[in-house]
């Protein structure tokens, strides 16, 4: 695709449900290792309400908008609020409009890691989502400068994310409640950074 419809935005929605409910038991044993267990229930609970609400709106801004809140009030622990505000943000830089090209895509998606960011307070290093998403976000924008398209550039986001996902492994957790295992989170996956690599990949499906 060379722009994100409303169609094509809710394309990404259903996959990345699909992408979490396949994935469940697997980000949920990751969570158990160094969470309390529920990433995968939380996101594939929270991701099927999401696509239930989501209707037919017509523009991206109500889309996202439904999407945030219904995150926000569905799943609880610190994924809901800051998946929710990734989203919410996300739409309300895109506005109310029907498509999105390149840069609006990115626009709306720094929005929303900037949202996760104050939500959150975390940076890159400290093992949790943030750590898929600043580098899905650069290899979106070098794409985008060097010619790509929506689709190259949501490709590259996509094999980024996977890069940051693993780059997770070694580190030591120093948010959220894999902080509080100190040096023993070290050697395992982050759950969020994980489902977030899900989320960039079905984006890139989504407008291949
Ligand atoms: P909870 O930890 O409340 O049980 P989840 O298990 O659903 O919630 O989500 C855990 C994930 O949330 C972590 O793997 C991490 O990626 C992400 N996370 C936790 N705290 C933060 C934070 N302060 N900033 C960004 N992401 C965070
Ligand atoms: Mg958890
Ligand atoms: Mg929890």
């Amino acid at each position: 695709a060379t722009t994100a419809t409303v169609a094509l935005l809710t394309d990404w929605l259903e996959r990345f449900r699909a992408a979490v409910v396949e994935n469940q038991s697997y980000l949920t044993e990751l969570d158990s290792a160094i969470g309390d267990a529920d990433h995968g229930s939380n996101m594939a609970r929270g991701m099927t309400a999401v696509v239930e609400k989501a209707g037919e709106p017509a523009t991206v801004d109500a889309l996202f908008r439904t999407v945030g809140m219904t995150l926000v009030s569905t799943v609880g622990g610190a994924s809901g609020p800051l998946y929710g505000t990734f989203f919410l943000r996300f739409g309300t830089t895109a506005g109310a409009v029907e498509t999105l090209d390149g840069p609006a895509l990115s626009a709306a998606l720094h929005a929303g890691l900037a949202g996760v960011l104050q939500r959150g307070n975390a940076e890159v290093g400290d093992k949790t989502m943030v750590d898929a998403l600043t580098p899905a976000l650069a290899a979106f924008d070098a794409s985008l400068e060097s010619g790509g398209d929506v689709a190259d550039a949501t490709r590259a986001a996509a094999d980024a994310a996977a890069k940051g996902r693993d780059a997770t492994e070694p580190l030591v957790a120093r948010k959220g409640r894999a902080s509080y295992l100190g040096d023993r989170s070290a050697g395992h996956l982050d759950p969020g950074a994980t489902s977030t690599a899900l989320l960039f990949e079905a984006l890139a499906a989504a407008l291949a």
